[in-house]
């Protein structure tokens, strides 16, 4: 909805980091946008901010900034390169509900900012989400988008005395059923918070002193216990991790495969400058599980089995 709210047309780039899912991307397309990938820090797997101004060009519109586990993009440049260069931030938010930035919950920092309620994220709906807006001038148009291009927001607010087709759109609207599953995690979003954080917390104290690289947590930012990963050597050590924690019947995930390298990516955006990091350090990253209310039996277990690997 941020991507249809900027009305992105035909020419026009927008800045992001190839190292994300395909929502980030993909309705850029719409409109005939281009999407531009700029590589990632290897300590944060966040969009390097030092590397976006040199893909600017006249044509660019926007930086979709994301927050990768949870943990905050250096938004303070990357705002003062968007003021500069008339550009709109977009951040996707999808991992960061309850993360914060110098105190400023994200998703709250540029003019959008976007959750995901899916399943596999912090708190869920099944499938759904949030957008942000932090102009209201955007509302009313917003309305529409999500209500498959009818004004019926404003007839059900009394404003108008019937609805009709005005505009593009589509069915963004969660059902009244997945809305009450997700309030009433989001009634204790505290306490999911803090069991999240406690495990993350257990895994880090734990594997503080091993041969493999933790996730950085720069001091300016508060993550919310998203994810809990950690870099092995290279693909070759990842894959034996990987066949080793299953063996002992310890699923561990990796993603994201560069979208630069996936068939839309090629087909229809382009990498500024050189890939250091992003297709290297995608290939060493591996996710531990990481749940509301994992027991400590599990977590213990877990811990043991991955500790044993490296001795
Ligand atoms: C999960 C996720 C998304 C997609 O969220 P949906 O609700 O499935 O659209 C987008 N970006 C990132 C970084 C994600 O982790």
């Amino acid at each position: 909805m941020a991507a249809l709210l900027c009305k992105f047309k035909s020419g026009d780039e927008v800045i992001l980091p190839s190292y994300t899912f395909s929502s980030t991307a993909t309705l850029i397309l719409v409109g005939g946008g281009t999407p531009v990938f700029v590589d990632i820090r290897p300590d944060t797997m966040n969009i390097d901010e030092n590397k976006i101004e040199a893909a600017i060009t006249e044509k660019t519109r926007a930086i979709f900034v994301v927050h990768y586990a949870g943990v905050a993009c250096e938004m303070d440049k990357i705002l003062e390169i968007a003021r500069r260069h008339n550009l709109k931030i977009i951040e996707d938010a999808a991992q960061g509900v309850m993360s914060t930035y110098k105190d400023k919950a994200l998703g709250t920092i540029g003019d959008f900012g976007c959750y995901s309620f899916h399943e596999t994220k912090n708190y869920s709906m099944g499938e759904g989400g949030v957008l942000i807006i932090n102009n209201p001038e955007y509302n009313e148009r917003a309305e529409i988008l999500r209500e498959k291009g009818t004004n019926r927001s404003k007839f059900f607010r009394g404003q108008i005395d019937k609805y009709t087709w005005v505009d593009v759109g589509d069915s963004y609207l969660p059902s009244e059923l997945n809305a009450a599953y997700l309030w009433a995690q989001l009634q204790r979003a505290d306490e999911i918070n803090n069991n999240r954080l406690a495990t993350w917390q257990s895994y880090y104290d734990a594997f503080k002193n091993l041969p493999c690289e933790l996730p950085k947590i720069p001091s300016e930012c508060k993550h919310n216990g998203h994810m809990f990963y950690i870099k092995l050597k290279n693909l070759e050590e990842r894959t034996k991790f990987i066949d080793y924690m299953k063996f002992y019947g310890v699923g561990c995930v990796f993603h994201y495969v560069p979208l630069h390298s996936a068939p839309a990516g090629k087909k229809y955006c382009r990498f500024h400058g050189e890939d250091i990091f992003t297709t290297k350090e995608s290939e060493r990253l591996l996710r531990l599980p990481l749940y509301y209310g994992i027991s400590n039996d599990d977590l213990n277990f877990v811990i043991d089995t991955l500790k044993k690997f490296f001795v």
